[in-house]
């Protein structure tokens, strides 16, 4: 019996449409990666299930695992930052720090998928290794919200907060580090069970209910930045730790303030947790109205991560965008080129004679830049060729019949417009270009 097609539940095929909206966001990031000085890096999506465990949190349970043929225990990569961490502990002699690095690729969490939400999925991370500088949190920020201004997003907002504000909240109503992770898992999920639902939780891991207003009352705050920094830091009196973060992200603002990066696009967020478990210091995470199911991207600052690889601390912050979720919300709102493929043009054969011309023709638009298919029946009618032309999207379709050659000439023809005209064959690629150029824009 013949098998039935089907790919992997929570893994997706990406059609050629959706490929080029996906390489476009994929460019645009690295463009402006690079134009913040970071360097690449890939690493294998396989790794030692040992260099994963351990570093997950609750998370770790998502983990694929699997034995290659050796016998070893092998997991897929659950995100890009462990993987780093790996790298920067066994290259220890080959890499300045600090080093900005980017890595776009795929990462595997066995989830329950839903939109937005796979089992393989890509991510473009930034990192910076080897700085406990604000300024590093702070062009972490800068980098992302140039991302997402450049890809055309109207609007979204990047929540931050530290690490240690959530666990002076979390002291400051009575409880030990261990009980504070419990107010930790439950703060986290806010925006999915409400503040009833976080009370209750909180009730339920052994917090009074005085503790619970207390924690609710600082977890809740909003408004400028200033103003959430002043009040936690009365809240938070005589906390050290706490202070200290609070320092440490006001430190962040302040060089968000001179890189020009408008109040709108970022807010103290005392309720943002994070939930996975590296995390030291500053944490962060985009969230915008397009896409109300959860994060855009989130990252943070992990100094300790490193430590358990390479036996000293490398403080590192960083972050990843969710490729997937970047491109569900500009198909929906129409955000970015929407290329049908990659052909700008197509030279059509005009009979058996006429090959060698039609195929000289598109060598040479070819090595004049342009992106250009021939057709493959050379006893189709044009009629027919038109047709493929523009079932394929392709707007410029060119002709050399005997008249034309014999005159030193091409038609073109613009499907968009209906519009042809002849062009002198010496002509005809910088003519294309600056068709296609025009387009474009
Ligand atoms: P995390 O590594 O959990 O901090 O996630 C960083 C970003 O990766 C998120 O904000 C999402 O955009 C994306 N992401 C995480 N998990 C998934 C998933 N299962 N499917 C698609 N995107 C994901």
């Amino acid at each position: 019996m013949m098998q039935k097609p089907q790919n992997v539940k929570g893994m997706r095929d990406h059609l050629p449409q959706a490929m080029l909206l996906r390489q476009y966001i994929i460019n645009t990031l690295t463009g402006v990666f690079e134009r913040h000085g970071f360097e690449p890096l890939a690493t294998p999506v396989a790794e030692y299930a040992e260099t994963l465990e351990g570093k997950l949190g609750d998370d770790e349970k998502l983990i694929y695992r699997f034995e290659d043929h050796g016998g070893r225990k092998l997991a897929l990569r659950y995100d890009q930052t462990v993987p780093l961490a790996r790298v920067v502990a066994q290259y220890a002699g080959q890499l300045a720090l600090p080093w900005r690095r980017y890595a776009i690729g795929p990462s595997y969490r066995g989830e329950r998928p839903a939109r937005g939400r796979y089992r393989e999925f890509w991510q473009a991370d930034v990192d910076i290794v080897g700085s406990d500088s604000p300024l590093a949190d702070a062009e972490i920020v800068l980098v992302l919200t140039d991302a997402l201004a450049a890809l055309g997003f109207p609007a979204f907002t990047t929540l931050i907060n530290h690490r240690q504000v959530l666990g002076g909240i979390a002291r400051a109503s009575g409880l030990d580090d261990i009980a504070a992770s419990a107010v930790y898992r439950a703060i986290d999920k806010l925006d999915k069970i409400g503040t009833d639902g976080v009370r209750e939780e909180l009730l339920c891991s052994g917090v009074t209910d005085a503790a619970a207003t207390r924690i609710l009352e600082m977890v809740l705050l909003e408004g400028q930045a200033e103003s959430v920094l002043a009040e936690l830091g009365h809240r938070l009196q005589g906390d050290e730790r706490a202070l200290a973060a609070l320092a440490n992200l006001r430190a962040i603002v302040s060089h968000l303030e001179a890189m020009g990066v408008s109040s709108e696009r970022y807010a103290l967020a005392p309720r943002l947790a994070r939930g996975l478990s590296y995390y030291t210091g500053a944490v962060f995470e985009t969230i915008s109205s397009h896409w109300p199911e959860g994060s855009l991207l989130g990252g943070g600052r992990y100094d300790e991560l490193i430590g358990l690889f390479a036996h000293r601390q490398v403080p590192t912050v960083g972050l990843a965008f969710g490729i997937d979720r970047l491109h569900d919300v500009m198909e929906e709102l129409g955000l970015g080129p929407r290329l049908q493929t990659t052909a700008q043009v197509f030279v059509t054969i005009f009979g058996s004679e006429q090959i060698a011309a039609s195929l000289q023709l598109t060598q040479e638009l070819r090595s004049a830049g342009l992106n250009v298919i021939t057709a493959l029946d050379a006893n189709a009618g044009l009629g027919k060729q038109f047709k493929e032309a523009d079932r394929k999207g392709i707007r410029y379709v060119l002709v050399q019949g005997p008249n034309d050659l014999a005159r030193d000439e091409v038609v073109l023809k613009d499907l968009g417009s209906g519009e042809q005209r002849s062009v002198p064959r010496a002509e005809v690629a910088t003519t294309l270009r600056a068709l296609v150029e025009t387009t474009r824009r």
